[in-house]
């Protein structure tokens, strides 16, 4: 039996955990669980599985539901409470969205827990701070983004080091064929439709401008110890294949699933066994052909400047993050247009002030700064 700590229990990722957990009754048991102001999905979940131990971030919405908490449910609100939470399972499962993400993988790490990473943000913003740690403390860090997953598994859970090229696949959202004049029409509706996926607001977005990919070479580089030059990024527009890696030898292993979240929550939990997790077997037959396209930098912005930050390394991707979480909150709120997400990130990129990312202090710091810098511009 694995013990689970799952911190943004309410998200989209959150809930194929619960799903994974719920398959697997013999195999997992959430401890503890957390949510931030989903309060009536986050008490049903405590009613189903029991923790030892639950919290809500949002303090209202804590003192709101705390007297409907079940008996031998220790239950907490705010902050320090919610990163308690990582005490009390073997594994800490990050699945909360954006910058906020970045506090609990740093508390596994100073707890020795082994960490299962939905939350992608942990290694743009930290990558370089959190693998030293994670090295120095001896602690696993599982992939759970479908890419980082599918190079995993090619590569034998890292037991093969030496490759020549990480080739990381997108779908190509739903605008990858748009003109120009086509984008400055794009809805916030239109937008949060992704050919493939079921994900939560900000991750689709980033799909939408192609800034999640920009995010995964990032967290390649860091996963992988990668250098940009031995990351390659294609368009497969199906989600047939979730990545690829090619060997010194030339071999190229790719992972073939139809597109799922559960199957990589589940093996960053048994790795390296393998149970059922109620996919359905690939048709061939009816799949036809699996098409590669080009995905070109210079084509699309959020993806670029995500690339030009990881160049410019140190702050730079912490800063850029920070910037895009309140552009496309903009965005989704219907006060700036598609296109403008990138013109706002691109705005803090260049006024952002170089520091060493060597400390949690200097990475919040940055963050606050590039929130009020695209803050005042949109
Ligand atoms: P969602 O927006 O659907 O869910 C976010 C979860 O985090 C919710 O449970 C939310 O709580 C909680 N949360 C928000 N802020 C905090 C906080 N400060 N402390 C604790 N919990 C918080 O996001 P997704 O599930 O889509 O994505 C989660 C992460 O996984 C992201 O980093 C994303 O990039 C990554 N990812 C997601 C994929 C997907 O398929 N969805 C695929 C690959 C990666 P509440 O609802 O109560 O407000
Ligand atoms: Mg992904």
């Amino acid at each position: 039996m694995k013990t689970i700590s799952l911190i943004g229990s309410t998200g989209s990722i959150g809930q194929q955990v619960c799903s994974v957990a719920r398959r697997h009754a013999d195999k997992f048991k959430i401890q503890s669980i957390v949510a931030h102001s989903s309060a009536e999905l986050f008490l049903q979940q405590v009613k189903e599985f029991m923790p030892k131990y639950a919290a809500l971030v949002n303090e209202e919405m804590g003192r709101a539901v705390a007297d409907q908490i079940p008996q031998g449910v220790k239950f907490g609100y705010g902050e320090e409470a919610a990163l308690e939470a990582i005490a009390y399972g073997e594994v800490a499962f990050v699945a909360t969205t954006g910058f906020s993400g970045l506090k609990y993988s740093l508390k596994a790490v100073e707890l020795k827990k082994d960490i299962a990473l939905a939350n992608k943000e942990t290694l743009v913003c930290g990558g370089e701070l959190v693998m030293n740690k994670v090295k120095g403390a001896g602690i696993d860090l599982m992939p759970v983004d479908s890419e980082h997953s599918a190079l995993w598994q090619a590569l034998n859970f890292r037991k093969n080091a030496p490759f020549r090229r990480l080739i990381i696949t997108a779908s190509g959202g739903p605008f990858y064929s748009y003109t120009d004049e086509q984008l400055e029409k794009v809805t916030p509706a239109s937008a949060l439709k992704h050919p493939t996926w079921q994900m939560g607001a900000k991750i689709t977005i980033d799909s939408a401008t192609l800034l999640n990919k920009g995010f995964e070479v990032i967290e390649a580089r860091w996963l992988y110890d990668a250098p940009l030059e031995k990351i390659h990024t294609i368009v497969q527009p199906e989600s047939i294949i979730h990545s690829l890696v090619e060997f010194d030898d030339g071999c190229v292993m790719a992972q073939m699933s139809y597109p799922t979240m559960e199957l990589p929550i589940q093996l960053a939990l048994t790795y390296p066994e393998r149970f059922d997790c109620g996919l359905r077997p690939l048709n061939f037959e009816e799949l036809g052909s699996i098409r590669f396209l080009p995905l070109e930098r210079k084509r699309f912005p959020c993806y670029d400047l995500a690339l030009t930050a990881l160049e410019e390394g140190d702050n730079f991707p912490c800063a850029l993050n920070g910037a895009g979480e309140v552009a496309v909150r903009a965005f989704l709120d219907g006060r700036i247009a598609f296109k403008e997400i990138a013109k706002t990130m691109e705005a803090v990129l260049s006024k952002t002030q170089r520091r060493t990312a060597d400390s949690y202090e200097v990475l919040k710091a940055t963050d606050l700064r590039a929130r009020a810098l695209a803050r005042e511009l949109v």
